[in-house]
């Protein structure tokens, strides 16, 4: 079985159900006790986040990149980052391992298009919804992107996401004003379906929610990891 080495903390909150789902999906359709070889390498989030709010990413690269080379030194096939934001950094992280990397984005930007769905909002990280890192992937994809215009709106959403759910904690508030500004984008762009492009974002919003289809990155990307696995055992 092929080892897929996960780069995982950014948050714990998302990266437990990378190793809880993958696994139960692997069993359910291989049976008996088998399970996925991951090798997971979890940052302390701590050490990463105070040099993203300082936009010094340098020092995020160079631990970020070591750790894939340690991951690729004992043994993983493929690498995942798990998390969007950290996308960012794909392209360097690519280029200081020889092994792939399976982004986030193309794995999202798959179930969209089996779902004929183009024309999609996209929620994240204030990085991730105002840089282009993602949105140009997803757009060379095939998707049309939409992200809330408004600063209020990038910065509560990013609030919610480091403030609450990379710790645990979903809140009614915080559910509703998700929930307002993908329907504003329903009416006011048209979008046909959202992108919840943050790994702890499946914790606030479930498909009942909406009337317009979700598109999971978290989900998306372990689909994909699965699915990397059985094609090549
Ligand atoms: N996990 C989040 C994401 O998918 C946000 C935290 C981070 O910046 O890594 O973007």
């Amino acid at each position: 079985m092929k080892i897929v080495g996960i780069i995982g903390g950014m948050s714990y909150e998302s990266s437990k159900h990378y190793y809880e789902r993958i696994n139960t999906i692997i069993n359910n359709k291989l049976g008996n006790l088998n399970t996925a070889e991951i090798i997971m390498y979890s940052v302390n989030f701590q050490d990463i986040e105070p040099y993203m709010r300082e936009n010094n990413w340098k020092p995020i690269e160079e631990k970020l990149c070591d750790i894939a080379k340690k991951l690729e030194l004992i043994g993983a096939d493929i690498i995942v980052i798990a998390t969007n934001t950290i996308h960012k950094l794909a392209d360097k992280i690519q280029s200081s391992i020889n092994i792939p990397i399976l982004h986030i984005a193309d794995c999202v930007s798959a179930e969209c298009l089996n779902q004929n769905v183009r024309k999609v909002g996209l929620l994240g990280t204030k990085y991730t919804m105002t840089e282009n890192f993602l949105k140009d992937r997803l757009a060379k994809n095939g998707l049309t992107v939409y992200v809330p215009q408004s600063d209020e709106d990038i910065a509560e959403i990013d609030r919610i996401i480091f403030k609450e759910l990379c710790i645990g904690n979903t809140e009614s508030t915080s559910k509703e004003y998700y929930i307002n500004v993908i329907n504003n984008m329903v009416k006011n762009f048209g979008i046909k379906g959202v992108i919840l492009g943050c790994t702890e974002i499946e914790m606030l919003i479930q498909p009942q929610d909406l009337e317009i289809p979700i598109f999971d990155t978290t989900q998306a990307h372990i689909n994909s990891i699965v699915n990397y696995i059985l094609k090549n055992i």
